[in-house]
């Protein structure tokens, strides 16, 4: 078990995120990671570490981190050691998708092999990192949404997933197949997670979301679509 949770309002991200990993720890993880959009850059910052969440903690002390959109992680390794290149948030390759994920990708070797044919470079060993280059080969003129939606059709296993991209940086996506997570429904500000506790402090609005939605969460709205 491990966690996920996302944040998109007008609070900066970076604090309520490692707030919410603390709140998971129980879960158990080997290493933890962070992505924020850098507002006006279009561009993702990526922080991780292997071990404690205090080693993350140590690492964004001197961060100046203010954007208000970011997802979190915790990992519990299944494909790939507890390494700083295997831990999450992972990237696409043009940088400008963020993806965390709980759960195991089956036909992950598969998809990979096709992939790195068509080009795309893998950077960890995770079965994590085909979802986003997925993603990546479907982001064409269409929505981060869609793209999503594409990418996760061709998934065999389970996943609880956070997206974030830079394009669209007043989005945030959640997904889940088999691996739980909820969304928390704030005042101007709305959140994903793997379980409640993590976002308690901030709303007591909490929707379970069922087998095969998507959802994509703005500061004041959200919606909830079927795969
Ligand atoms: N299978 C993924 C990995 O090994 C996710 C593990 C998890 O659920 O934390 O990175």
């Amino acid at each position: 078990m491990c966690g996920i949770i996302g944040y998109i309002g007008n609070r900066p991200a970076k604090d309520i995120l490692l707030a919410g990993l603390k709140l998971l720890e129980y879960r158990g993880y080997d290493s933890s990671g962070i992505g924020v959009i850098l507002p006006k850059k279009e561009k993702i910052c990526i922080k991780k570490s292997p071990g404690k969440i205090s080693a993350l903690e140590k690492i964004l002390k001197n961060c100046l981190l203010t954007g208000g959109t970011g997802i979190a992680h915790t990992r519990w390794a299944t494909h790939g050691a507890p390494t700083h290149a295997n831990a999450h948030p992972h990237l696409d390759c043009s940088k400008r998708i963020a993806l965390v994920h709980n759960g195991i990708i089956e036909n992950y070797e598969q998809l990979k092999k096709q992939l790195i044919k068509e080009g795309h470079v893998f950077e960890s060993q995770t079965d994590t990192e085909v979802i986003v280059h997925l993603i990546e080969k479907f982001y064409k003129n269409i929505s981060i949404e869609e793209a999503v939606c594409r990418a996760l059709k061709l998934l065999n296993g389970s996943f609880a997933l956070a997206v974030i991209s830079s394009c669209e940086p007043n989005k945030l996506i959640g997904a889940r197949s088999g691996s739980p997570l909820i969304i928390g429904v704030g005042e101007g500000e709305n959140f994903i997670a793997s379980d409640v506790p993590a976002v308690l402090g901030s709303t007591k609005n909490i929707i379970f979301m069922e087998e095969g939605e998507v959802a994509v969460l703005s500061r004041d709205s959200f919606k909830v679509i079927d795969l």
